[in-house]
């Protein structure tokens, strides 16, 4: 019997979007693989990355795809149990929007590289150095498997760019939202604006 039997992308109030997924077993995989796949080309907007919480299943894995800067392999990647074992000391801030937050973006702190271990698609051990907007998808996809979101006080920063809210625009929640994204960061000049949610 398929493990996701549910293809519609959970949101803010859904419990397993606020859990500490468990560990995946070795014989989970396959169909792990399967149902991230078939979720990941169901969704719109060309999206970065799926976690398994954000549809409904509390295990740790993810799928990674969309972005090869530096890297001639397969554009897809399947996370499983993964890990962050090294950040480099260097950190940027960049706009992130998420599948599980409809409409909304965060600016949000991460590392610009990070060394990583997974277990793939065939259930093998990796370990590889991540860079630039590959890292910080894997970080966002990591944090759905911890339970938090760019919306939480520990992720969401204010960000210089950002233009002060004029007390005029106070109450127009769409034209806020439409000055913000008015001010690119280097993350979305390189992305569409419904193409950076993950
Ligand atoms: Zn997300």
């Amino acid at each position: 019997m398929p493990m996701i039997k549910v293809l519609k992308v959970a949101q803010t109030d859904h419990p397993a979007l606020r859990q500490v997924a468990v560990h995946v077993s070795l014989d989970q995989i396959p169909d792990l693989v399967h149902g991230l796949d078939r979720a990941m080309r169901r969704c719109s907007g060309s999206p970065l990355g799926i976690a398994l919480p954000q549809l409904g299943v509390s295990l740790r894995g993810f799928m990674l795809c969309g972005s090869t800067k530096g890297y001639a392999q397969s554009v897809h990647r399947f996370c499983f149990n993964p890990d962050v074992i090294g950040k480099g000391s260097e950190e940027a801030v960049a706009r992130e929007g998420c599948l599980s937050i409809h409409g909304k973006t965060f600016h949000v702190r991460r590392a610009t590289s990070v060394r990583v271990t997974y277990l793939d698609q065939a259930g093998r051990h990796v370990t590889e150095l991540l860079n630039g907007e590959l890292a910080r998808v894997f970080q966002h996809e990591l944090d759905h498997l911890d339970g938090i979101l760019i919306s939480d006080d520990c992720r969401a920063i204010p960000h210089p760019d950002d233009p002060l809210p004029a007390p005029r625009r106070q109450g127009s929640t769409i034209t806020l939202l439409a000055a913000a994204l008015a001010t690119p960061t280097p993350f979305m000049a390189r992305r569409s604006r419904t193409s950076h949610w993950l």
